[in-house]
């Protein structure tokens, strides 16, 4: 026999035991619903059509099998389960047509009941998007909802394809009514599509439009930190420093977790202003509640500009108790270098940082600095909407010793 993939091994499997069963049923005179009709059931000439589908599948002729399967199923509503399995297989081996024909088939069978005909619609859905036809899977799910027919996963496919097609306004319409009918908070998610229509305003320079979807995004979710950080951003371009830094501190107010992303240019807004001396204090004040790295490198950068190094020592040592990380091991050694040309220290350690110093050098810059909560996706890059699993919001700073 040849080497079949597991699925249409599987479904081989499947089919023989169905009939099995069965004809087992069958000579008890017992139930029905199950996967296949009994060989013995069907007129003989049935039955025999039948083992050559099944024949065809074993050797690997999935369309010759899939037009004897075709026949059988305008024949009797029984050969239905085997349809659906059938088309489900062609289409988690890719065969895209095959699966299209066999779904469409099943449909428009009049004889088969409404809710065989709704499950393969939603399955013929499925192929659609697999398929990359997404008009014609927009077309379906919507007729689905508008139907108030399997309401709930047609809005979660709708959801899928605008968020595909970058059709915002849609997903926010699809997402609450799919709310509204599944009682599930889609806040969040609302919150970052309307974000996405602000990028968009603000990528043709509309920034009065970009504003208002901002609003609207807080309307929907007051608690989500990107709306801040990108005010932050757009008062950035317009250098309107005091409300940059308002902006991004109340971004860390909502969500401690983006201060790796947004602490460069929160320092660099403060610097604007000339208030080197308040982004120290807040840095100080930061790293009494949390142990980020990057706050310890700014405060390293900011005591060596002020020439406040002895504010230093402390922190780094109880830093470096608590939450040890490479990158406060070389800040803690540029403190060393910097502040030790004039204490004596002994040569051995001075030998052990300049081998440290690139060592670690290196490591920082091959380090990931985000990762999907949800699928684990890492990089060097935050993601709003991961472009792995597609989740919003589930990229967040690594920790460990090579993180925050
Ligand atoms: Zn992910």
């Amino acid at each position: 026999m040849n080497v079949l993939l597991p699925g249409l091994g599987g479904l081989v499997a499947g089919l023989l035991l169905g009939m099995l069963l069965q004809s087992w049923r069958g000579s008890r005179g017992g139930g029905n619903g199950s996967l296949v009709p009994a060989a013995d059931n069907l007129p003989s000439q049935l039955g025999n059509r039948y083992f050559r589908g099944i024949n065809y599948l074993l050797n690997e002729q999935p369309d010759k099998a899939l037009e004897v399967f075709l026949q059988l199923a305008d024949v009797t509503p029984d050969t239905v389960d085997t349809h659906l399995a059938l088309g489900n297989l062609f289409r988690r081996r890719g065969e895209m047509d095959n699966a299209i024909r066999c779904h469409q088939n099943i449909i428009q069978n009049p004889d088969l009941s409404e809710k065989t005909r709704q499950a393969a619609t939603l399955e013929l859905g499925e192929d659609y998007l697999r398929a990359g036809l997404l008009d014609r899977a927009e077309e379906l799910f919507t007729s689905l909802a508008d139907q108030k027919i399997l309401t709930s996963v047609a809005l979660q496919r709708l959801l899928e394809i605008f968020q595909q097609e970058k059709e915002w306004q849609h997903a926010i319409q699809v997402a609450r009514q799919h709310e509204k009918i599944s009682g599930q908070s889609n806040r969040r998610l609302i919150a970052h599509f309307y974000c996405q229509l602000a990028e968009e305003n603000r990528a043709e320079n509309n920034l009065q439009a970009a504003m208002k979807w901002l609003d609207q995004a807080e309307q929907s979710d007051r608690q989500c930190a990107r709306i801040s950080i990108m005010r932050a951003e757009m008062s950035a371009e317009q250098e309107h420093h005091e409300e940059v830094i308002r902006h991004y501190q109340q971004a860390l107010r909502l969500d401690a977790d983006s201060f790796p992303l947004l602490i460069d240019q929160l320092i660099d807004a403060y610097r604007h202003t000339g208030s080197e001396a308040q982004a120290l204090e807040f840095l100080q004040r930061w790293l009494q509640q949390h142990s980020n790295t990057s706050a310890v490198i700014h405060l390293l950068a900011l005591c060596e500009q002020l020439d406040r190094l002895d504010l230093l020592a402390e922190v780094l040592d109880d830093q470096m108790r608590q939450h040890p990380t490479v990158g406060k091991m070389h800040a803690l050694l540029r403190l060393r270098a910097s502040t030790g040309s004039s204490s004596s220290r002994d040569i051995a350690s001075e030998d052990i940082s300049d081998l440290l110093q690139p060592l670690l050098e290196k490591l920082l810059q091959r380090r990931d600095g985000y990762q999907c909560r949800n699928c684990g996706l890492a990089g060097q890059t935050h993601h709003w909407h991961c472009p792995s699993c597609r989740q919003w919001d589930s990229t967040e700073p690594v920790s460990g010793s090579l993180g925050e």
